[in-house]
């Protein structure tokens, strides 16, 4: 059986909302969620046992049975295991290059590699709704990462409406390599500060909802229009993260200002973004926060929207 590799995007937040409260303790959300080039690669390869063996070239990654790709590997052997019988385990191997725990969906994004590739390795022909029901269950972001692209995200995140592709833009990432922010401390410590704000009726809920689908952030995407896009930018999650990490707030600053579009926060962070225009323009963010913040422990990437989720390389 030959081995199959896949390219699995980071995501950013364009927008994320917080409008209330779950009775399964996660939030409503509404969120603009985009790809970007910046991906790790996932290779499956079939090993003739009944487990699966996870490798990464990534230090603070675990390789038990906590990495979420492994975990997406468990859920497939159990819904399909006719399939697992008769093609065994695999060996997934992954190359990192998008930072951990640094709001871009990292682990949510090998973990729909792996469902969509055993989905090819095993013949099954699921269809991607059939997937992204499959990645719900095993973390919010992750039917999301299936279809990639820019889409809507409601409910705790798992719940996708396609936009227009925005394939057009650049970003440019930065991120500190030893910080790292909790997303549960991230999401609890919003409650705990802003829960009076929470809309708590179905009703409301909705009429939030369609405020922003049928908003100026989702005619900014139609019109693939950069500069409202970027005036457009929001994350509550800033509210509670930037205060309590001051190097985040400071970076985040300077990539607001040395943008022309402009930058925010991804996720829970601690990832800060600079869109662009041009590859051009991305280089000069790029090297302009390479030298105002002239510390070795920060990552700085560019990349480009892009219009696809998970990707199978042809060999
Ligand atoms: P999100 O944006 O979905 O909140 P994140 O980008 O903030 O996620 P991840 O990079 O997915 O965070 O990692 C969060 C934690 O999950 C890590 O600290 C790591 O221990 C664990 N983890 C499990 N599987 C993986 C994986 N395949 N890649 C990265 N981290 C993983």
């Amino acid at each position: 059986m030959r081995p199959y590799t896949l390219i699995a995007p980071a995501k950013i937040n364009l927008y994320l909302e917080i409008i209330g409260d779950r009775p399964d303790g996660y939030h409503e959300l509404v969120m603009v969620m985009q790809s970007v080039s910046l991906a790790d690669v996932v290779q499956l390869r079939a090993n003739g046992t009944d487990r699966f063996r996870v490798s990464c070239d990534h230090p603070q990654v675990p390789t038990d049975a906590s990495n979420l790709a492994y975990r997406a590997a468990k859920q497939m052997a159990e819904q399909f295991p006719e399939a697992f019988r008769r093609f065994g385990g695999a060996d997934l191997s992954i190359q990192k290059h998008i930072p951990v725990g640094a709001g871009l969906a990292g682990g949510s994004t090998d973990a729909a590699a792996v469902l969509v590739g055993l989905d090819l390795m095993w013949n099954l022909g699921l269809t991607q709704e059939e997937i992204q029901e499959l990645g719900a269950q095993l973390g919010s972001d992750v039917p999301f990462c299936v279809t990639g692209g820019t889409a809507i995200a409601t409910g705790r995140g798992e719940q996708l409406s396609p936009l227009p592709p925005l394939d057009r833009l650049y970003v440019v990432l930065a991120k500190y390599r030893s910080l790292s922010v909790s997303t549960p401390w991230a999401y609890q410590a919003y409650r705990q500060q802003f829960s009076q704000t929470y809309v708590r009726d179905d009703h409301s809920l909705e009429g939030r909802r369609q405020r922003v689908h049928s908003g100026p952030m989702v005619t900014a995407i139609s019109h693939q229009d950069g500069e409202a896009i970027g005036k457009l930018l929001h994350n509550d999650l800033e509210k509670v993260v930037l205060p309590a990490y001051p190097p985040v707030k400071q970076l985040r600053q300077a990539m607001a200002d040395l943008s022309k579009l402009g930058g925010m926060m991804s996720g829970s962070g601690p990832t800060v973004f600079a869109l662009a225009e041009t590859p051009a323009e991305a280089a000069n963010i790029h090297q302009a926060i390479r030298t105002r913040f002239a510390d070795p422990d920060l990552e700085i990437w560019t990349a480009q929207f892009c219009a696809t989720g998970i990707k199978p390389v042809e060999s």
